[in-house]
């Protein structure tokens, strides 16, 4: 096996609370956006981050990438530590790692055209000017999939797949060696997800790239990931390969997310487990395991309620933080 070319050890990303109306002297309750994250990624694969609204995805990815400072924590991104990188070398670094952000519209500056838009990045880093630079927008234009007149167009002349397009080919422009992918077919109709994910697994066969792929449900990053990190309140529950993890999945929470993907087959209809229950705060996280408020597990006793289940190897290569990982549910 290759070495990996993005290593994420014990990351972990505190934000501090919002003190409380009258609350003056009070400690700030500290958000645990991340708390102690670890995986790996290998040259030309994905690793998809799922996981439900506010459980730390988008700090991992923005953290990881240094648009954020980190609280602590070590991060290897094409052989280089990135969180102690000087201004200069993280400016190089910015070139071989990109994102790709849930909403093009808001990412995409209104005032600029699609060819302002890549031009920036190419300007930015010293790639191409003048008659070249117009050559690589309109070569990156076709490489996503649009016509090369939509270089004149403005973002609100775009369609939302057509955005995302756009969104694409700027973190291309710079032939970046790693791509986090923040939900990049969330806001999307149904229709067109499927169009953009079918191009982002073109373009990383085409450019043999890495991504995360962050997804708030497990059914996006099926055909696209090749291992599947669960989080849950800042700390993955599950990581294995996406094969593994979907047949037999070992974390009570992961069998409740799989439990409400539809299944095609009628016959092959699980019974569904109904998560009862609102996402504890990041600002107080329960004692014990962080899921065990929820957790529809018949085994679940006092020693969830008291005891964090590390992440650990249930069966080689898929990991799970649960004290009954091992029992059927
Ligand atoms: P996700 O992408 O999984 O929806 P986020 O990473 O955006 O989750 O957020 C994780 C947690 O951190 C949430 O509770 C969110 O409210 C909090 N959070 C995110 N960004 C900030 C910030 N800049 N300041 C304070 N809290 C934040
Ligand atoms: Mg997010």
């Amino acid at each position: 096996m290759s070495a990996p070319l993005v290593d994420v050890r014990n990351l972990v990303k505190h934000y501090p609370g919002e003190r409380a109306w009258l609350g003056l002297g009070r400690p700030r309750r500290v958000v645990r956006a991340v708390d102690g994250v670890s995986f790996a990624i290998t040259p030309g694969q994905t690793l998809g981050l799922v996981g439900e609204s506010g459980c730390g995805k988008s700090t991992v990815g923005r953290t990881i990438l240094r648009l954020q400072e980190p609280t602590a924590g070590q991060v290897v991104i094409d052989g280089r530590e990135v969180f102690t990188l000087g201004a200069r070398e993280l400016r190089a670094l910015r070139r071989r790692m990109q994102i790709v952000f849930q909403d093009p519209y808001s990412s995409l500056n209104p005032r600029m055209t699609v060819r302002q838009t890549l031009r920036e990045p190419l300007a930015i880093h010293r790639l191409a000017a003048g008659a070249g630079a117009d050559a690589k927008v309109a070569a990156l234009l076709e490489e996503v999939g649009l016509d090369s007149r939509l270089a004149r167009s403005y973002p609100h002349e775009l369609s939302g797949g057509q955005r995302q397009r756009v969104g694409i080919a700027r973190a291309l422009s710079v032939e970046p060696a790693f791509l986090v992918c923040d939900e990049p077919v969330s806001a999307l109709d149904v229709s067109v997800q499927a169009q953009v994910l079918n191009l982002l697994m073109d373009l990383q066969q085409q450019r043999r790239l890495t991504y995360l792929f962050i997804a708030h449900d497990l059914a996006v990053v099926k055909h696209i990931a090749e291992q599947v990190a669960v989080m849950y309140l800042g700390k993955i529950v599950e990581l294995a390969p996406a094969a593994e993890l979907y047949l037999a999945p070992r974390h009570p929470y992961t069998r409740s997310l799989l439990s409400a993907v539809p299944v095609p087959d009628p016959a092959a209809q699980k019974q569904r487990i109904v998560l009862t229950g609102d996402v504890p705060s990041p600002a107080s996280p329960p004692p014990g395991c962080p899921f065990h408020p929820r957790c529809p597990h018949p085994k679940k006793n006092q020693r969830c309620r008291t005891e964090v289940p590390a992440l650990r190897a249930v069966v080689p290569g898929q990991l799970a933080a649960c004290h009954f990982a091992e029992e059927p549910m």
